[in-house]
């Protein structure tokens, strides 16, 4: 394919080529011409990535409204706007029908003028089940089954998916502004069957009926509820079975949407707006088959969740990546991924413009095609009111397409934190509680917090906790066991009562778990270092109270513990860290304390992760940056070992950054190597790298 240069900002046709060469000479420093993500227009190579504003749309304003919207896209430089219907701010709950087509004879005509603008229309249907419910007046109230959450009462407004009426509600909106031909519909994420201000569901009586028809038992919303949160055989059987339905419920109300706006505008496409994986997990969803049922005939669409509503720091700032690229792993290539940038609830007082551009920036990284704007609030106040939005969306396009284009063809690489998407159904409560359920992702921010780069796909290394474990069958396991992996302890207690001990190097000790005062003291040994002799906490006290104590382990002779847990007057209790090489040729380390922030987030255990780490993987990390507390790498690397690589600092201290690695350094940005590596407080920087012969290079 010849690479002509690029001409940005032009309207083009969105059909992705198919390549992702590297040749250093196609790129040009400081701007976005490269070969990656490059769209076609008559022969013309372009790079494109759009923002889409959200604009709520008021009766009663739209039409200052749309000459304001008009003028900040040209402004801003957005292509693209998805117009909602209503203020959540002002009603809570799903619009009766009549309301819906009130809104879309106002959008056909604001439609007719932004296509005049040559800005893309598009719509955002802001409520169809509802998201955290109202105690609104009954003329508000529609006839179908409200959602039912773990209090087992119905809420006022909000409605259950699987409701067939409701479905043919949401179908029947869908149809209503089809008609006004948008490019795009995005459903918004409170199509979901929990989270709407109780947090678990749900146990409606469609739900009860049809999973106890499903499973052949008989169930009452209490006793459904408590087979979800419990442990035995029958439990998970009726677990199984209420995730079932509840998918099979939500593709069958995806479906039946999809239909609707086919019927009327074949070419709208239709898309999701959506949680994270752990939700949908629970969920029972298969996020890749319910956006390719929404989607139909044309090509699937997403918008993960974007996290940060407010302002974040320290790991949380991590998250506004992770979430969305676990998110990403989960789906084909094919599907469109734009990111969600929304600030809850759009005041500047709860989050700045530093972070709003931090989070564009980090969802470029993670993949975002597009990205959605959800900047300005939901009651029509002028946009010249927050003239700051403006100038970073106009100042970011090009640092984003910049990203977006050093991205394209990479794929994540560093220790694997694999994720499956049964882990809420194989995931038990041993204490009966619901919010036990719902899968736990800590490590994701933990390793990158600690200097250490992840991957979601399996890797030579991996990281697998708790009852995650269940989730890959014994020849899974076996594969597991050959490489490196990392275990917590009722993660080895699992695989051991699989018959899975001998590769483990430990058996679970009569008592099971060290209950009473403990501490966790570091050995002296390569892993360990200058840290030898120190002192962790078990936390052992607060821990028991959400079921979790350090597994009491006892090794096998030829396995090696790094750490021992100990108590109040130094004894020797039980082994903490051990590390043990199986018959498989591959090595196992288990962590027997809880992994947990209060007792992971430290400088020694930092330390500890790192070298165990790469113990795992055989080889160094492609990464490691040491003692820098929340300052973290996301590195992506292309077949050619080309690689992008993101350094995240959610500290609030400025830092010197201690960067081991192989790699070459150059700033995307300015081409400059880099030698040196300073991270301001919450910030983020981006590099370009390339594998090198030399040594392995500290910089400091
Ligand atoms: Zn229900």
């Amino acid at each position: 394919m010849t690479v002509q240069t690029g001409i940005k900002g032009t309207g083009c046709i969105r059909q992705q080529s198919d390549t992702a060469s590297t040749n250093p000479d196609l790129i040009v420093k400081g701007t976005a011409i490269t070969r990656y993500n490059i769209f076609i227009d008559e022969g013309q190579m372009i790079i494109h990535m759009s923002y889409m504003l959200r604009a709520v749309i008021l009766e009663q304003t739209w039409e200052r409204q749309l000459q304001d919207i008009i003028k900040l896209c040209k402004e801003a430089n957005i292509e693209e706007v998805a117009l909602k219907e209503l203020s959540s701010h002002i009603i809570p709950v799903p619009f009766l029908l009549d309301r819906h087509r009130t809104m879309a004879n106002i959008y056909s005509k604001m439609a007719k003028s932004l296509r005049e603008e040559k800005i893309e229309f598009s719509i955002n249907i802001i409520m169809l089940a509802g998201h955290s419910d109202g105690d609104v007046e009954a003329k508000y109230i529609m006839p179908y089954q409200k959602f039912v959450g773990e209090d087992l009462r119905e809420l006022h407004a909000t409605y259950c998916i699987l409701d067939e009426e409701w479905q043919a509600y949401a179908a029947d909106v869908c149809a209503v502004y089809a008609e006004t031909r948008p490019d795009k519909l995005m459903i918004d994420d409170d199509f979901r069957s929990l989270n709407h201000g109780v947090q678990y569901g749900c146990f409606c009586p469609i739900h009860v009926r049809r999973t106890s028809e499903r499973c052949g038992i008989e169930l009452t919303a209490e006793t459904l509820m408590h087979a979800v949160s419990g442990a035995s055989a029958e439990d998970l059987r009726i677990k199984e079975a209420w995730m079932q339905i509840n998918f099979e419920g939500q593709l069958k109300a995806a479906r039946r949407m999809c239909a609707a706006v086919e019927q009327v505008s074949p070419a709208t496409r239709l898309g999701l707006m959506n949680s994270g994986e752990p939700a949908h997990s629970l969920q029972g969803r298969d996020m890749d088959a319910l956006l390719r049922e929404f989607a139909g005939s044309r090509r699937p669409l997403s918008r993960p969740a974007g996290c940060s509503y407010s302002d974040t720091m320290h790991g949380e700032l991590f998250t506004i990546h992770q979430v969305m690229a676990l998110s990403k792993s989960v789906l084909g290539e094919d599907v469109q991924i734009v990111s969600e940038v929304e600030n809850y609830p759009h005041t500047r007082f709860s989050k700045s413009i530093r972070i709003t551009k931090l989070q564009l920036e980090l969802h470029a990284l993670a993949g975002a095609e597009d990205f959605t704007l959800n900047l300005y609030d939901y009651l029509a106040t002028p946009y010249e009111q927050e003239p700051d939005f403006l100038k970073l969306l106009a100042a970011e396009k090009e640092r984003l397409e910049t990203i977006q284009a050093a991205r394209k063809g990479k794929r994540m690489v560093g220790f694997g934190v694999p994720w499956k998407k049964d882990t809420a159904l194989k995931q038990v409560s041993r204490r009966g509680l619901l919010s036990d359920v719902m899968p736990s992702r800590d490590p994701d921010q933990y390793l990158p917090q600690f200097g250490i780069p992840m991957q979601f796909q399996q890797g030579k290394g991996n990281l697998i906790f708790g009852d995650a474990v269940q989730c890959y069958d014994d020849a899974e396991v076996e594969e597991l066991l050959s490489g490196g992996l990392m275990l917590d302890g009722l993660a080895f207690e699992n695989l051991y009562n699989r018959g899975f001990g001998r590769y483990l190097g430990c058996k679970p000790d009569g008592s099971r778990v060290v209950d009473g005062f403990s501490v966790e003291q570091f050995g002296s040994n390569a892993f360990t270092g200058p840290f030898a002799g120190n002192l962790q906490t078990t936390n052992w006290s607060e821990s028991k109270k959400h079921g979790k104590l350090p597994q009491r382990v006892c090794m096998d002779p030829d396995a090696k513990a790094i750490s021992m847990l100990v108590d109040d007057h130094m004894k020797e209790l039980a082994p903490g860290v051990v590390l043990f090489e199986n018959e498989l040729g591959g090595r196992v380390a288990i962590f027997t304390v809880p992994i947990s922030s209060f007792q992971f987030l430290h400088r020694c255990r930092a330390y500890m992760v790192a070298k165990v780490a790469e113990w795992l993987m055989r080889e160094s990390l492609p990464i490691w940056i040491e003692d820098c507390p929340n300052v973290g790498p996301i590195y992506y690397e292309g077949a050619d070992g080309e690689g992008l690589l993101g350094i995240i600092s959610g500290n609030l201290d400025g830092l010197d950054v201690k960067l081991h690695t192989d790699l070459q350094v150059f700033d995307l940005f300015t081409g400059e190597a880099i030698n040196d590596l300073w991270m301001d407080p919450l910030s983020v920087r981006f590099f370009r790298t390339k594998k090198s012969m030399g040594a392995h290079r500290v910089m400091s």
